[in-house]
């Protein structure tokens, strides 16, 4: 016969894991752990620059937004300074970013709107190695579509 607490424990692993295989998390973590912090062009400037496609889901004179690749929810959105700025991350930010800062939030909150996540969604800024950083040139992540979960990994 069937445990049932197995069962239990059965259906709410394969409900944490049904977004990601394990092989795609940990090679999203070993990107973001081999990713070098640098100020250099990244492939978010062929984006700005049309050099590779994007599927953009916002643009205007200084923000961007586009579906990420590699989606960790049904909606997965990227907004990003079209001019970096040396903002490669969060950590390097000064007084003159806050008016891209908060560009970049009130985006963020249009694009929700454009998308439909009326009932809630998540942004976030992976920021240097311990926080899994993996493109070097700041974005913030839009993440809806399903029901969060909370402590994040
Ligand atoms: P982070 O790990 O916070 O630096 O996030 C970088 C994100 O960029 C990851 O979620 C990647 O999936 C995403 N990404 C990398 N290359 C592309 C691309 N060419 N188009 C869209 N998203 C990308």
């Amino acid at each position: 016969m069937k445990n049932p607490e197995s069962s239990r424990l059965l259906i709410l692993t394969s409900h944490l894991t049904a977004h990601k295989p394990a092989s795609i998390m940990a090679s999203e973590k070993e990107a973001a752990l081999s990713a070098v912090p640098s100020d250099s062009p990244t492939i978010f400037d062929k984006i700005i620059n049309k050099e590779i496609p994007a599927y953009v889901v916002y643009e205007d004179d200084k923000v961007l937004a586009f579906r990420d690749i590699s989606p960790q929810a049904p909606t997965h959105i990227l907004i990003i300074p079209k001019v970096k700025d040396g903002l490669t991350g969060i950590s390097k930010a000064e007084e003159k970013h806050c008016e891209i800062l908060g560009l970049l939030l009130y985006t963020a909150k249009l694009v929700a709107k454009q998308e439909g996540l009326e009932t809630g969604f998540r942004l976030v800024i992976n920021d240097g190695p311990d926080g899994c950083q993996s493109v070097y040139h700041l974005h913030i992540h839009l993440l809806g579509g399903r029901q969060m979960n909370w402590p994040p990994g």
